[in-house]
């Protein structure tokens, strides 16, 4: 393997082509995508420098028996599945595997019952995030987690990543959201697991197991989630400090004090003006960090937790502190941290990671990014979910630069960056998952019994290895 990429993508030993003339034969309605060109577009997600295989065909399933189908056929004529939302994933997780089949899940795109006595929501997998969002916010209601990509994920790949977002800090990664599944087993028996109950400690749990699995357990067909009443618009903040460690010091400081901002997100200076370039916010450009803050609690209150935000990002050292004027300015200004990656995107090839700390090491944490990029002489633009501990430095390479080389600096210094995340008690993905791209660090990262109690999950539950072979584990 060349220095710096990522692992050779699965090879296939099934039989392909008689599982597309049974797929024929048996689906006829089945949406089924077998030429080149179609399938092209199935064979990458969003990461950059990824090895990957071309699907042997892409099937868009409308209903569950379809999906109960099509994994049965695999699993009959040795195929393996790829389950797929909208691709959006940092970790190669939907990227196609030479000769396996694609279950993209797009068509599958309704919100079926919006239950108001409950507070739940019952929905299709492949509905967009944001999707969701609108249509429980007709109703007055929250589904609260958000990814910054949430105009184009969806629940399915949320759920198979156990998706995080900018207001989890207060309401939770998606898996907390979960209390009900539909899943498909590597056999192609359906389960209904969990439903509406609040509370349900029936047996083992199997829903936090698939929550987050990436496809690698179960495909989920259908999915009940919690809901809230909508919170109040939110006060918003924008602290600018004139150091990364100040700014890691406020996020110490806001979580010392025991507030729970709704938002606590931190960006560079690197992003700052990445963002400002394509956005014009008008943004302290000269600040080595920003912090976006903000409140949902009602009336009077959300002042006063900002308020409260302000002491301690003043006591950290802020320079500039500036409160968003209206709704319209906040929404902007939270547009701006979303589209951060996007605007790095500009300057070169990106390559966004996803390292995780407990919450009072963020300080440690941008240091050690700093001297990262230093030292291999790499620009990287930080920015992330401070207040969870979790941030994503995302290594700009030039677009003129042969890949094999770059491939191999950024290997380079990725492999710093999680040996400083592990020292420092962290993790190697705090959302994104392992997928594809950070295989070789789950067994350093939880070792090795760990692991193979992973395995033992991974042959009990898909025995033959067809769900997504190769993903988060390394195939035997
Ligand atoms: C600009 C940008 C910003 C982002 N911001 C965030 C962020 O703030 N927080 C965050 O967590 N992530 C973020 N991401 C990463 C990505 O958007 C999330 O991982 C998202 O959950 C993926 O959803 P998707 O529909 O694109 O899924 P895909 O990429 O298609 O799939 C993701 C994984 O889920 C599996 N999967 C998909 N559907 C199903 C199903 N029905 N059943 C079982 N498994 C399934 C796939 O096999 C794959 O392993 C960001 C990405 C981008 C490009």
């Amino acid at each position: 393997m060349a220095p710096g990429s990522t692992p050779a993508p699965a090879r296939v030993r099934g039989d392909g082509a008689a599982l597309l003339q049974s797929v024929a034969a048996r689906l006829p309605d089945l949406r089924l995508l077998t030429d080149a060109v179609d399938r092209e577009s199935y064979r990458r997600d969003e990461t950059a420098y990824l090895s990957t295989g071309l699907p042997l065909a892409v099937a868009l399933p409308d209903t569950t028996e379809q999906v109960a189908e099509l994994v049965r056929l695999c699993a009959q004529f040795g195929v393996p599945v790829v389950p797929r939302g909208a691709g959006s994933g940092l970790s190669g997780g939907a990227a196609g595997i030479e000769g396996a089949l694609t279950i993209a899940f797009t068509r599958m795109n309704r919100v079926l019952e919006i239950d108001r006595e409950n507070l739940v929501v019952v929905t299709q997998p492949g509905v967009v995030n944001a999707d969701l969002k609108k249509a429980v916010a007709a109703e007055g209601l929250f589904y609260a987690p958000d990814p910054a990509s949430y105009e184009t994920c969806t629940i399915g790949g949320n759920l198979g990543t156990n998706a995080g977002g900018l207001c989890c800090v207060k309401y939770g990664v998606t898996r907390d959201a979960v209390l009900g599944l539909e899943v498909v087993m590597a056999d192609g028996t359906v389960l209904r697991l969990g439903g509406r109950n609040v509370k349900d400690v029936a047996g083992y749990g199997l829903i936090p197991l698939i929550v987050g699995s990436q496809g690698t357990l179960a495909l989920v067909t259908e999915a009940t989630l919690r809901l809230r009443v909508a919170p109040p618009p939110r006060a918003t903040l924008l602290a600018f400090f004139a150091s990364l460690d100040a700014a890691g010091d406020a996020v110490a400081g806001i979580i010392r004090a025991g507030i729970v901002p709704v938002t606590l997100e931190l960006m560079d200076r690197t992003t700052i003006r990445a963002v400002d370039d394509v956005h014009r916010l008008g943004l302290d450009r000269d600040a080595a960090a920003m912090l976006l803050v903000e409140s949902d609690l009602p009336g009077a209150a959300a002042q006063a937790e900002v308020d409260a935000a302000e002491a301690a990002c003043g006591d950290a050292g802020a320079g500039l502190l500036v409160r968003a004027r209206d709704a319209t300015e906040a929404e902007w200004l939270r547009e701006g941290r979303r589209l951060a990656y996007r605007a790095l995107e500009a300057q070169g090839v990106a390559r966004m990671e996803d390292v995780g700390v407990p919450r009072s090491l963020v300080p440690e944490l941008l240091r050690a990014i700093e001297g990262i990029a230093a030292r291999h002489q790499i620009t990287v633009g930080t920015f992330g979910h401070a207040g969870d501990g979790n941030l994503h430095p995302t290594f700009i390479l030039g677009r003129d630069e042969p890949e094999d080389a770059a491939a191999a600096r950024l290997h380079a210094a990725r492999a710093e960056l999680f040996e400083a995340a592990l020292r420092l008690g962290g993790t190697v993905t705090g959302e994104h998952g392992i997928g594809v791209v950070r295989r070789d660090w789950l067994v350093r990262q939880r070792g090795e019994p760990a692991v193979e109690a992973m395995r033992a999950i991974k042959r009990a539950l898909d025995p033959q290895g067809i769900l997504n072979p190769g993903r988060v584990l390394a195939e035997a």
